[in-house]
C-alpha cells in the first residue's frame, strides 16, 4: 500500500519475493521458508530495502522483478537451470555441486 498507493519506498514482501530474496540472500531458512514467520519478513524486507537507493520507482521496479522471477522461476521446486542470475544467488552458488547441478533444485522443495 505504502509503496503502491503512496509512492513510498517501502517493499511488498509477498510470497513470491519471499522465496526468491531468501534463496538469493542465502537466508538460513532458505530450504525451510515460513511465510508465517514475521521475522523472517520483516529480515527479508530489511534486507532488500539496506540494498536499494530510497526511491519508490526503484522499489516497485524490484518488486515486480522479484515477483516474477519467484512466479515463474524461483518456484517452490526451482528451475535454476533457466535462472540468469545463478552468479548472484547466495543459495545457488552455496549448493551448487560440479558433478550434479541439480542439487539446488533437490534442496529446494
Ligand atoms: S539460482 Fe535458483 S534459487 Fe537462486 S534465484 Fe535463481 S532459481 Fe532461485
Amino acid at each position: 500500500m505504502l509503496e503502491l498507493g503512496f509512492d513510498m519506498p517501502s517493499m511488498v514482501i509477498d510470497i513470491n519475493v519471499f522465496r526468491t530474496a531468501s534463496r538469493i540472500f542465502g537466508e538460513k531458512w532458505s530450504d525451510n521458508l515460513n511465510f508465517s514467520d514475521n521475522k523472517q519478513i520483516e529480515q527479508v524486507k530489511s534486507r532488500i530495502e539496506h540494498c536499494l537507493p530510497n526511491d519508490y520507482l526503484i522499489f516497485q521496479i524490484v518488486h515486480t522483478m522479484l515477483l516474477l522471477q519467484g512466479k515463474h522461476i524461483c518456484k517452490a521446486k526451482t528451475k535454476c537451470e533457466k535462472c540468469i542470475i545463478t552468479e548472484h544467488c547466495s543459495c545457488y552458488i552455496n549448493n551448487f555441486d560440479k558433478k550434479d547441478n541439480m542439487k539446488v533444485e533437490n534442496i529446494l522443495r
